[in-house]
C-alpha cells in the first residue's frame, strides 16, 4: 500500500523537510521550520489600492504591446482549429511487458503531434510525423528512462525546428490582456471543440456549479493557510496558521533546503560564502520489520544523514514574510451564461536574494486548454534556479520581461472574485502571485491523506491512483501546465464520480 507522503504544502519544489511542522514528535532531526508573520515590508514591495494598480499597470502593459505582437501564435492557433475536430489521433497499442509504458508513449507521442500540428500543413501530415518520430524513439531505447531522455530531446528538437518564438506554446502575455477579440476567438473555438467530447453538465454554468460544492470555505482557507485580505490595509495579506518563525533577526536566515542558520547583509547576500549540502529528495516513511523508517527519497538516506546534493548557497522561502504587494481579484458583474470562470493554475519559483520568487506561471480553462503561460522575470537577482523542481532554466528567464506585476494585471482582468481555481496546494501558488482569491478548490484537500493533515498526497499519487496516469517523470523537471491540467482532470473525474453516488 501507498506510504504516508510528506509533502504538506510546497508540492512542487521539493521542500517538504521545510513544512515538517509539527512532526517533531516523530521526526527529531528534522530542520527548523519556516515562515511566521512579520510586520515589516520588504524594500521595493509596494501597497497601492487594487484598483490603482492594476489599471496604471495595464495601461503601462498595453503600451508596451506594440512591438511585442510577434509573440503571439493566437492566430496560428485559429488558422488549424477548423480541422482540429475532423481525424481521431493515433493511439499506441497496449503491449503487455513492454520496456516502456504504454501511456508513457502515448503521452510523448501527443506531445509530439501537438508539436507537429504547428509546422504540418495538414492533421494527417502531422499524425504521420509524430508517430515516425515515436517509433525511432521507441525503437533507439532499450528501457524506459532511456526512452523518456530521447523523448525529450526529441521534443526539444521538434520544437525548436519551428520558425516562430512562440513554439513553446506560450501563450502570450499581450495576447490575453490586450487581443480581447483573440482570446474570445480561441475560447470560441476551445468550446466547440470540447462539446463533442463531454456530457453537457460538465461545462459552463453547470460544471462550475457543480465545482461549488468543493470550493473551501472561510475557516478552510484560515485553516490551510491561504493568503487572506489584510481588513486595516490594502495590499497586504494576512497568514493564519503559519508557524512562528525561530529568529526574528533580519540578518539571520534558516536555510530552507538544509536547516542551517545563515547571515545576510541588508540586501539579501549571504555575508560568507558557504555551499548548501542538502536532500533534494522528500522524506518518505516506510513499513519495515519491527516498524516504521523514514528516509529520503532522493537517496534513501535516513533522516539527518548528511545531504546528497551541494548547492552554491543556501536559500530560503521567505514568502509569508512578505505579505506586502498583494492584490485581490475584484467583484465583477455576473456573466449572462452563468459561469464566472472555472481554472486551474499552477506556479513555478526559483530562489532568490528575497527568497521564492515566480518564474513561471500557467493557466488552464476547463478543457484543458492552455490560456495563459508565461514565464517571469523575478524582482530581485536569482541565487538558484531550482530547475530540478521547476523545470525553469537560466536560459528560459534571460529574455523574459513580464514581471510579477504583470501577470497580476492579467489575472485580474481573466478572473472575477467568484471565479473558481483549481489547484493543488494552491497556496503556495497564491503567496508566489501574490494574489487573494476566495473562491478555491483546492484537489489536496478533496483528496485528503488517510492520515489526515499535515500530509498531502503528491499530485503524481493522485493521477496515478485515480486517473491511472504517470505525470512529472519528465528529466526536464517538473512542467506547470501538466500540472495544471492534472489538477482541473482531477476535479472533473470527481465529480463524475460524486454524481454516480448520488444517483
Ligand atoms: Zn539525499
Ligand atoms: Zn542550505
Amino acid at each position: 500500500s501507498e506510504s504516508p507522503d510528506f509533502q504538506p504544502r510546497y508540492h512542487c519544489m521539493g521542500l517538504a523537510h521545510v513544512a515538517l511542522f509539527g512532526l517533531s514528535c516523530f521526526l527529531p532531526a528534522c530542520p527548523p521550520a519556516l515562515g511566521g508573520l512579520k510586520k515589516t515590508a520588504l524594500p521595493g514591495s509596494t501597497a497601492s489600492s487594487n484598483g490603482a494598480e492594476a489599471l496604471s499597470l495595464k495601461a503601462r502593459t498595453l503600451a508596451g504591446m506594440a512591438s511585442k505582437t510577434t509573440n503571439t501564435n493566437v492566430p496560428k492557433r485559429i488558422a488549424h482549429a477548423p480541422t482540429l475536430a475532423t481525424l481521431k489521433r493515433p493511439v499506441i497499442p497496449t503491449e503487455f511487458g513492454a520496456k516502456v509504458p504504454t501511456n508513457i508513449r502515448q503521452r510523448y507521442l501527443n506531445l509530439f503531434i501537438d508539436e507537429c500540428l504547428k509546422s504540418c500543413t495538414s492533421q494527417q501530415e502531422a499524425f504521420d510525423k509524430a508517430l515516425a518520430e515515436e517509433k525511432v524513439v521507441y525503437d533507439r531505447s532499450t528501457s524506459r528512462n532511456i526512452y523518456l531522455n530521447v523523448a525529450v530531446n526529441t521534443l526539444k528538437k521538434l520544437r525548436s525546428a519551428l520558425p516562430s518564438p512562440a513554439n513553446r506554446k506560450l501563450v502570450s502575455h499581450e495576447a490575453m490582456l490586450g487581443g480581447k477579440l483573440a482570446a474570445k476567438t480561441s475560447f470560441t473555438l476551445n468550446r466547440s471543440a470540447a462539446a463533442q467530447l463531454r456530457a453537457e453538465d460538465l461545462k459552463g454554468a453547470s460544471l462550475y456549479r457543480r465545482l461549488k460544492e468543493y470550493v473551501l470555505t472561510e475557516e478552510d482557507l484560515k485553516e490551510h493557510g491561504y493568503p487572506l485580505p489584510c481588513p486595516e490595509t490594502s495590499g497586504r495579506a494576512v497568514v493564519f496558521n503559519a508557524e512562528e518563525k525561530k529568529t526574528t533577526d533580519g540578518s539571520c536566515r534558516v536555510c530552507c533546503r538544509c536547516g542551517t542558520e545563515y547571515m545576510v547583509t541588508p540586501s539579501g547576500n549571504c555575508v560568507r560564502k558557504e555551499e548548501c549540502v542538502h536532500h533534494w529528495g522528500k522524506l518518505r516513511k516506510q513499513r519495515v520489520p519491527g516498524g516504521w523508517e523514514t528516509h529520503y527519497n532522493c537517496c534513501s538516506g535516513a533522516v539527518g544523514s548528511p545531504g546528497c546534493q551541494v548547492a552554491k548557497q543556501h536559500v530560503h522561502d521567505g514568502r509569508k514574510e512578505s505579505l506586502e504587494g498583494f492584490v485581490k481579484t475584484f467583484e465583477k458583474m455576473p456573466s449572462a451564461d452563468g459561469n464566472p470562470g472555472i481554472y486551474a493554475l499552477d506556479c513555478e519559483m526559483c530562489y532568490t536574494k528575497q527568497g521564492l520568487e515566480l518564474t513561471r506561471v500557467t493557466v488552464i480553462n476547463s478543457e484543458l486548454k492552455v490560456v495563459y503561460d508565461t514565464f517571469v522575470k523575478p524582482d530581485h537577482k536569482v541565487v538558484d534556479y531550482n530547475t530540478r523542481f521547476s523545470g525553469v532554466t537560466e536560459a528560459d528567464l534571460e529574455n523574459a520581461s513580464i514581471t510579477l506585476r504583470d501577470v497580476q494585471a492579467v489575472l485580474l482582468s481573466m478572473f472575477s472574485s467568484d471565479t473558481i481555481l483549481i489547484g493543488h496546494s494552491l497556496e503556495s501558488d497564491l503567496f508566489a502571485l501574490k494574489l487573494i482569491h476566495g473562491t478555491v478548490v483546492d484537489t489536496a484537500i478533496v483528496f485528503p491523506h488517510r492520515l489526515g493533515l499535515p500530509y498531502k498526497r503528491a499530485l503524481r499519487t493522485l493521477m496515478a491512483d485515480y486517473l491511472k496516469r504517470i505525470i512529472q517523470d519528465s528529466v526536464e523537471g517538473h512542467d506547470s501546465s501538466e500540472d495544471a491540467r492534472a489538477c482541473m482532470e482531477l476535479m472533473i473525474w470527481k465529480i463524475k464520480e460524486d454524481a454516480k453516488v448520488k444517483r
